[in-house]
This record gives C-alpha cells, sequence and structure tokens, in this order.
C-alpha cells in the first residue's frame, strides 16, 4: 500500500474498520479510533480560531499523554509545524526554541511537574478548553509570526520540527517532512512485523524522535500505544505483567534501570507477559547489559541505530540475529550507506570511517540555517551522521562519534570502546570517556558512576582495565561520581563532562 499524505492520516482506514478498537490509553483514560479520528477534526477546528495556520510553528510543552497526541495530529491536519518540548528544559532552553523557532502559539498540555507550571505561568498561559481537551495551557508568543512557504504537495511539507539535545550549544531544528516521517515509520513498523494486535509502550518521550516516530507507527497498523508520562520501573513491569503489552522500546537506561528496580524489589524474575518485542537505541549498547536484560525476559534485545535526522531509522538487529554482539543491524529498506575516510574516500569494508547515509528519510535540513545544512548534505542527498561506524559483511558496527573521538599521541582513541571496558566491571553502572587538551595534546579520562554503596575506588578500576588496554587507549584519570549528566533519554552529556575538566 502507498503512504497516506501526512501523518495524521495513518489511522484514517481504521476508522472504518474497527472503530471501536484503542488508539491511544494513558493512565485513566482512552481513545478510541473513532474518538481519535472525531477529536483530533475538533482540536483542529479550534486551533484554527485561535489563529494556527499552514506553516506556523506551534510549541506543544508535554510528557506523553493523550492530549499531546491529539494536539500533535491537530497540528498536521492544519499543515502547522509541532514542536514538541519536554517541560524539563530549563527556561533557557526553552526561549531559545521560542525565539528560533518565531512560534506563534505554545501550548501546555500535560506535565505536572514544577517546571511545566513555573513555564506556563512564565509565559502566561491561560487555561482554555481546546474542543476535547480541557485545562490546556494556552501562550500567544508571536502574533506576526513569519509565514514559511506552503508546499504543494503535502507530504513535502515540515510536520515537526525537532530541536536535538544540543551537544554544540546551538540550537539545531531538525525539519522533518510528512513523508521522512511516514516512510521511517512504515520501514521499521514492517522490519518488527508489527500488526493491529500490538500494545505499544510509549515511555520515551514524544518529544524525542524516537517517541514520535513510535507513536505514528503504532496508529499506522491500527496497534494500541499506551502513553506513559514519566518512566517509574514498578510502573513499567507491573503494566508488562498485568496490561498485555507487546512492545517495549527504550534507550540502554531504560533497561540499566528495570534491572536496579529488580535487584532494589528483591524481585525473583519479571513476568513477561505477552512481551514480544524489547528494542533498545539511541546509544551505545553495554554487552553486560544487552546479556542480562535477555535473560531476563528470555527475548533478545533488539538494537537499533537512528539519529533525529533520519527521521531517525538506519539500521536494525533482526529477531533470529546472533545475540551478544555490538552490531546495531543490517540497514533498513530503502537507505544506502557509504563509509568514507578522513580524506573523503570510500574504506574498504572492515575498515572505520564516517558514515553518510542517503534516503527519503533524511530531514529536509536544518530549519534556518543553511550553511550548516549543507554542511551535513551533500548536492547528491547524502547525510553525514558524524557517527564512525564499520561494516563487517552488512552489518554495522558503531564505532563513536567523529567530534568525541580523541587524538592521543597520533593514535585514535574511541571512546566506546574504553567504556565497554569500563562497563563491564560488575560495580560500574555506566561510564563516559572524553578528551583533555593538555599543551596540545589529549589525554583520556574516564568518568564513572558506580552502584549505590560500592567500596570500588578508581585505583580498583585502573587496575581492572589497564590489562585490558593498549596503553595509549587508558585514561589517564578516572572519576568517580555520583550520577552522570544526562538527558531526558538518558544520553550522558559528555560535553559538560569535557566542559568540567577545563580550568580544573
Ligand atoms: P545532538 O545531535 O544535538 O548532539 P543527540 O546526540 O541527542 O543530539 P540524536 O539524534 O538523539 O542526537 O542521537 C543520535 C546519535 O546517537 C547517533 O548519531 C549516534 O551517535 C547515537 N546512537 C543512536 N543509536 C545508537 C546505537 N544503537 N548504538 C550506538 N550509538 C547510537
Amino acid at each position: 500500500a502507498g503512504l497516506p499524505g501526512r501523518i495524521h492520516q495513518v489511522a484514517d482506514s481504521y476508522v472504518a474498520e474497527f472503530p471501536d478498537r484503542m488508539a491511544l490509553i494513558e493512565d485513566g483514560a482512552s481513545w478510541t479510533y473513532r474518538e481519535l479520528d472525531r477529536r483530533v477534526t475538533e482540536i483542529a477546528t479550534v486551533l484554527a480560531l485561535l489563529g494556527i495556520r499552514a506553516s506556523d510553528r506551534m510549541i506543544i510543552v508535554s510528557e506523553n499523554c493523550i492530549a499531546l497526541a491529539g494536539l500533535l495530529l491537530a497540528a498536521s491536519r492544519l499543515d502547522a509545524w509541532a514542536i514538541v518540548a519536554n517541560p524539563r528544559l530549563s527556561a533557557r532552553e526553552l526561549d531559545q526554541i521560542r525565539d528560533h523557532s518565531g512560534a506563534r502559539r505554545m501550548f501546555f498540555a500535560c506535565g505536572v511537574s514544577k517546571e511545566a507550571a513555573a513555564h506556563a505561568s512564565r509565559y502566561g498561559a491561560e487555561i482554555r478548553q481546546l474542543g476535547p481537551l480541557a485545562e490546556i495551557g494556552v501562550s500567544a508568543l508571536n502574533e506576526s509570526a513569519t509565514a514559511e512557504p506552503v508546499e504543494a504537495d503535502p507530504a513535502k511539507q515540515v510536520a515537526v520540527l525537532i530541536y536535538t539535545s544540543g551537544t554544540t550549544g546551538t540550537p539545531k531544528g531538525v525539519m522533518l517532512t510528512h513523508e521522512n516521517l511516514l516512510i521511517s515509520a512504515k520501514t521499521t513498523a514492517h522490519f518488527r512485523r508489527m500488526d493491529a494486535d500490538d500494545k505499544v509502550y510509549i515511555v520515551l518521550p514524544i518529544s524525542h524522535i524516537v517517541g514520535i516516530s513510535l507513536l505514528i507507527m503504532t496508529l499506522m497498523v491500527g496497534a494500541t500505544a499506551r502513553l506513559v508520562s514519566k518512566y517509574d520501573p514498578a510502573a513499567l513491569a507491573k503494566a508488562i505483567a498485568e496490561e498485555r503489552v507487546t512492545i517495549l522500546n527504550g534507550v540502554p537506561a531504560t533497561y540499566q534501570r528495570l534491572l536496579e528496580y529488580k535487584t532494589v524489589a528483591g524481585l525473583k524474575q519479571f513476568d513477561r507477559g505477552s512481551l514480544r518485542l524489547i528494542a533498545v537505541a539511541g546509544a551505545p549498547l553495554d554487552l553486560d547489559l544487552k546479556s542480562r536484560v535477555e535473560r531476563e525476559f528470555g527475548l533478545s534485545l533488539s538494537n537499533g541505530y537512528g539519529i533525529t535526522e533520519c527521521s531517525p531509522g538506519i539500521s536494525g538487529v533482526r529477531f533470529d540475529a546472533p545475540r551478544n554482539d555490538q552490531a546495531v543491524g543490517t540497514l533498513l529498506p530503502g537507505i544506502e550507506a557509504r563509509i568514507k575516510t578522513v580524506d573523503g574516500k570510500p574504506a574498504p569494508n572492515g575498515q572505520v570511517g564516517e558514515l553518510h547515509v542517503r534516503g527519503r528519510n533524511v530531514m529536509r535540513g536544518y530549519y534556518r540555517a543553511p550553511e550548516l545544512t549543507a554542511k551535513v548534505i551533500d548536492a547528491d542527498g547524502w547525510f553525514n551522521t558524524g557517527d564512525l561506524a564499520r561494516f563487517e559483511g552488512d552489518c554495522l558496527y558503531i564505532v563513536g562519534r567523529t567530534k568525541e573521538m580523541i587524538i592521543r599521541s597520533g593514535f585514535n582513541v574511541y571512546p566506546a570502546e574504553v567504556e565497554a571496558v569500563l562497563n563491564s566491571h560488575e560495580d560500574v553502572v555506566q561510564s563516559a570517556v572524553v578528551g583533555r587538551s593538555i599543551n596540545g595534546n589529549e589525554e583520556v579520562v574516564a568518568f564513572v558512576q558506580l552502584m549505590q554503596g560500592s567500596p570500588v575506588q578508581a585505583a580498583d578500576l585502573m587496575a581492572f582495565i589497564n590489562p585490558q588496554l593498549t596503553s595509549y587507549k587508558r585514561p589517564s584519570e578516572i572519576i568517580v561520581l555520583d550520577t552522570l549528566p544526562a538527558t531526558s533519554t538518558g544520553k550522558i552529556l559528555k560535553h559538560k563532562l569535557a566542559e568540567s575538566l577545563q580550568g580544573a
């Protein structure tokens, strides 16, 4: 079947086919496919009355909930660009998004946190009823917002603008079109053999590409999205056992915390219930974590690699792939890839280089940053992921990020390799390896978070890893911290750690 034109149309056929099936569920409320269709239309009508027009940017500050999904799909009906922002963003970060996007309005859907309430009052939000949605905060931002051109082909219209976690500090707004999101969701849903009987646990924030993509793929196959506003391992374990969840998607930290919860709660085993697929993406997966999760659930933990700019899926591991391998799988259908050496030449199979990809999932560009876009997408449509990778046969391995590579006395050190060795120590929860410049040379420095109450010291860790690493890869210092700074999806903010070394 062909693709629907726009993201709110994904569920159209199910409204006629099985109107009473559940589309969205949150704690204490749910919408069937019929309700979804009717309510999204109602919300879109109110948004239009509030002045939202095609190509307007609108910001939705929200945790995962039905209201957020409703606003997102209603924005699509109006051909507006939706920006979903996590309520946990700081005031400075949210201001940056407001200023950079030139959004007309900001909506506060759900998120009872102090942060969300503070944001809403700072922007003078008025509480309104938007069609079926009660108590939505609405702020007027910019009545004279610049109109962006409206595409003649609706599939080429920008559907969402996603501000990446910004390791560089300047906001990078990734423009993803309806076509980008739909092709990516369709490929991944097919790859996972998803169908209408699935119930998908969506705890990764919808403000992040993985969350949005999961929501779209779930509705695209007529399945049920179980929307979860806050990650709580106890609630997750309960939902898996009792709610007939079939698919769980997480970042490594999701699974790490689940295993910690099991230890704290003194559970013998998780009740796997109806779970059939556990997937992980977004950050390097530690092999030890992978095998512990697999032992717990008796399922293979399926790793996938993606990036916001690719909507996000690039590769995935098949269900039947060999266990205990660090590979991020094979390329998803429709995606071309090549590995280039530093001097821009094609790298032979097995050799590490920068990964470039091409396909209909590649973003339209960075909003209001054509030079930045031209730096990453060339005239033939090849996108430079900024990741170092290699192919073994057709299996892809991610080695690290180009900008995080440490060059020590002329030798390349890939932080992920050193982290993997550190993480294999049983008391290490997580680690992050960064470079420290000293007199024009770079040193390797490791930050480590230990299990609570662990007696292990930096010197013990040094003694543990040194025999496993060539001398130039060994950290000159290991710093133990209570926690490592992380994004809402659990990705370690390495630049913060690197900055903490400056002037230290
Ligand atoms: P910014 O680009 O602003 O730094 P970000 O890092 O959060 O933000 P994302 O698009 O969320 O951007 O993350 C994509 C990156 O995550 C990839 O480029 C890659 O380095 C890493 N990544 C994603 N999946 C995997 C995986 N399965 N294994 C290893 N690394 C991964």
